[in-house]
């Protein structure tokens, strides 16, 4: 009913272009998560959507409404910030309050919404403080309070846990993705943290560069980049991405040849593959110069608590595996990986994915999604 949906939407300031051609749509009561480096353009996609900032080109619709050129105040969505934003001199129920009061909401029943949003979030005993009496957790809460009050069709976040220290971040994302689940609020949420988006959203909008990327669900954006730039942004590590010469009769990675299905080695062909990606935790470190195997050298040795990461050194190239707790190798040590090219998905030479992942492995069927 409120979904939130861009139109060609472009946005340019004097001689920057922030958004080009912008076309994505965040479905009615799902979380959508802006995903991208710092200037690619999500605030300024995100400002759109808010009415503080007008578009060059293009339309957004909320719901059935074309809301392209209407005041902030008639769009009903909500903002929460990095910043938090609460006025000093209010107190919190004050603070809360406020978008029903400049609605001329009677104060009976804003009292009644005041208090009932504020037992929601756990933050009732704050309500006759004023914001510098609160630490940053509590501050960040009482913006979402003031945020759900009045039930907007949409929320807005803008990196609102920047300001938060890491285990804050972390039981703050979670207790957002419940509570915008509970209250079935459309939400877009702006981040460059990946864990953030990956864990938090519906659906993932990867952007780069003023443009849209991928949009899908988390899952499918680290298992299906459509291009490099997304795998290499999703994951961490990042994905590996490696030469790949597929010419000839064998699949040549860092000068070996690797074992490869005749069908992917025409696909990739077809597709002019030059490169591939593969995730760290499908490479395997294997005892000895196996057949098939690509032997390196250890960089650095990274243990993680539950898990190890172990960057390797390929000639010119560098590929990081994840591997169990307790992994040991001394730096400069010799040490030989493999990995099914099953496991990996190729890009041409403009770094578009031009072969995917095989989606299902087995026997000897090996069903590759091939871009059209
Ligand atoms: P960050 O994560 O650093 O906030 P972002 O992805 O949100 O980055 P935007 O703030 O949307 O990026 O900015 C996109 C581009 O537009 C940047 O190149 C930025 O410098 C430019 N830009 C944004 N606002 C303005 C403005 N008011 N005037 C001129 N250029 C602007």
């Amino acid at each position: 009913m409120n979904a939130v949906r861009f139109e060609d939407i472009e946005k340019r300031f004097d001689g920057v272009v922030a958004l080009r051609a912008l076309n994505l749509m965040a479905p009615s009561e799902k979380f959508l998560a802006l995903l991208g480096p710092s200037g690619c353009g999500k605030t300024t996609a995100l400002r759109i959507t808010a009415g503080l900032e007008a578009p060059t080109g293009g339309r957004v619709f909320i719901g059935d409404r074309d809301v392209t050129r209407l005041q902030p105040r008639d769009r009903d969505v909500a903002m929460v910030f990095q910043s938090y934003a609460l006025y000093p001199h209010m107190t919190i129920r004050e603070n809360i309050g406020y978008p029903l009061w400049i609605r001329d909401v009677p104060e009976s029943e804003r009292r009644q919404k005041v208090d009932a949003v504020a037992k929601s979030l756990e933050v009732d005993h704050l309500l006759e403080r004023r914001p510098r009496q609160l630490s940053g957790g509590q501050r960040q809460r009482i913006a979402l309070a003031r945020a759900i009050v009045r039930n907007p069709a949409a929320f807005l976040m803008d990196e609102p846990l920047s300001n938060l220290d890491a285990r804050l971040r972390l039981t703050m994302r979670g207790e957002i993705k419940r509570l915008c689940h509970r209250l079935g609020a459309t939400t877009i949420y702006v981040t460059h943290d990946q864990a953030e988006a990956m864990t938090m959203a519906d659906l993932v909008a990867v952007m780069g560069s003023g443009s849209l990327q991928q949009v899908a669900p988390p899952e499918q954006i680290y298992d299906f980049p459509a291009n490099r730039f997304v795998a290499m942004f999703v994951g961490n590590p990042p994905m590996n991405v490696l030469k790949v010469d597929v010419a000839g009769p064998a699949m040549i990675i860092a000068g070996m040849p690797i074992k490869a299905s005749a069908q992917l080695i025409a696909a990739c062909r077809q597709g002019n593959a030059v490169e591939l990606g593969i995730r760290a935790e499908d490479v395997d470190i294997v005892a000895g110069a196996e057949r098939g195997s690509i032997p390196g050298e250890v960089y650095v040795v990274e243990p993680m608590g539950s898990e190890t990461l172990i960057d390797i050194r390929l000639g010119d190239e560098r590929i990081t595996a994840r591997v169990g707790r307790g992994f040991r190798a001394a730096p400069g040590s010799r040490i030989n990986v493999s990995f099914d090219p099953d496991d990996a998905c190729f890009f041409d030479a403009s770094g578009v994915t031009v072969v995917h992942r095989a989606q299902s492995k087995g026997g000897k069927t090996h069903d590759h999604k091939i871009r059209s």
